[in-house]
């Protein structure tokens, strides 16, 4: 990993790896900081081009682009895990930039297997797992795990993508065809009560900080609303700060990561899944806290400190994907205290994320029910 013996002041170049609506966010944040901004994409007019100063427009991994990006930029990072880690090392020996995320952290992260076997390692709580290469593998660990499970491909899945839930024997036929994808992990099946999540964020210092825990709904296996404070006892929500410190702590982490976790019936918390970036359900913080997860992760990859992260006023999040895109743009009208987040992404698909609304509230269960009444999202 790059040491940075200098800061990375403002006026710099900070260099950003995809162009998706978490580089935009970034890019926000950034700005406000008096930084510019490059970005790597294949996409014309992509959401983080759309504020950028530069758009190279190539392939994640094409050598010579990303070369170029580097040799434009004071300090690159990325907004996404499937960067291929093994490009991003050839670059930063060519060409002398601080990576402060690094590599290992993709590593990880990027294989469900490597980043299990770091959780275990780590001490974090996980459901139990095994590793399947063949349909022998996959009846074996059945045997031990139990009905249900849920057997996930190591690599690219995301958004439930690459996964097969199986209930009983007659499940295993259509579960092995995943196999096809390469080897894949078992999973013995959590009965969540709710899922949350946290963001960490530490420097090269060691400093770390914890953003508020969200609580978070899925629909079709997509984040559809997340609620902050999530609303479980404080001893779960310290429980959660303690893991993903430990997690931060352990992996050396340099930027801000997402942990995903599962609360059970019976009150434990088990770590679901890692994201090396801001996430999802953190953007809340961007109008309910004093720092927002792209602030802390510009922070962390220049090298300044990070401040610790009051929340201002609770806050419910929900996503805005292709079929609720017309209808949520009304919402600037209808709900002028509603913050409406467009990404600018061209081409509305379902199930596409278009942008986010979040809504600051001393009220969630009132808010709740205002957002059903809007039957956008029914
Ligand atoms: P993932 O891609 O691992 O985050 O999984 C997507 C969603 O599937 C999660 O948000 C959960 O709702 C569900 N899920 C995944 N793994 C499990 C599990 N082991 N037990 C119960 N639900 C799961």
């Amino acid at each position: 990993m790059t040491i940075l013996s200098n800061l990375i002041k403002p006026g710099s170049t900070i260099g950003i790896i995809g162009g998706g609506q978490l580089g935009r966010m970034m890019a926000f944040s950034a700005k406000e900081r008096g930084y510019r901004i490059a970005v790597l994409d294949p996409t014309p007019d992509c959401p983080t081009a759309q504020v950028a100063d530069w758009h190279i427009e190539a392939a994640y991994d094409d050598l010579d682009a990303l070369k170029e990006l580097a040799e434009r930029s004071d300090v690159l990072t990325y907004e996404f895990e499937n960067v291929d880690a093994e490009t991003i090392d050839r670059v930063q020996n060519e060409v002398n930039i601080a990576i402060p995320q690094g590599t290992d952290l993709l590593l990880i992260t990027q294989n469900r297997l490597s980043e299990k076997d770091f959780l275990k390692k780590a001490g974090i709580p996980i459901a139990s797992y095994a590793k399947i290469e063949t349909k022998a593998d996959l009846i074996d660990a059945i045997s031990t795990l139990g009905y249900p499970c849920v057997l996930k491909t190591i690599r690219g899945g995301y958004d439930g993508k690459g996964q097969s839930v199986l209930k009983s024997d007659s499940d295993i036929a259509e579960a092995v065809s995943l196999l096809g994808n390469g080897i894949c992990v078992l999973e013995e099946w959590v009965s969540f009560k709710k899922e949350l999540s946290i963001m960490v964020a530490r420097n090269e210092s060691g400093q770390v900080v914890t953003m508020p825990v969200s609580e978070n709904i899925h629909y079709d296996n997509i984040l559809l609303k997340s609620i902050v404070p999530a609303r479980v006892s404080d001893e779960t929500l310290n429980e959660a700060r303690l893991i993903a410190e430990t997690i931060a702590e352990k992996m050396a982490l340099v930027g801000v990561l997402g942990v995903e976790l599962f609360f059970t019936e019976s009150g434990e918390i088990y770590a679901n899944e890692l994201a090396p970036r801001p996430h999802n359900s953190g953007h809340y913080s961007i109008e309910a806290c004093s720092d927002s997860q792209f602030d802390l992760h510009i922070r962390a990859i220049c090298g300044y400190p990070l401040p610790e992260v009051e929340l201002l006023k609770p806050a419910v999040m929900v996503n805005i994907l292709g079929e609720h895109f017309e209808k949520a743009l009304e919402l600037n009208s209808s709900q002028p205290k509603w913050h409406v987040h467009d990404y600018g992404k061209n081409g509305v698909k379902v199930g596409r994320k278009m942008g986010h609304v979040t809504i600051l509230t001393d009220a969630i269960e009132e808010t709740l029910r205002t957002i059903d009444e809007t039957k956008i999202w029914n």
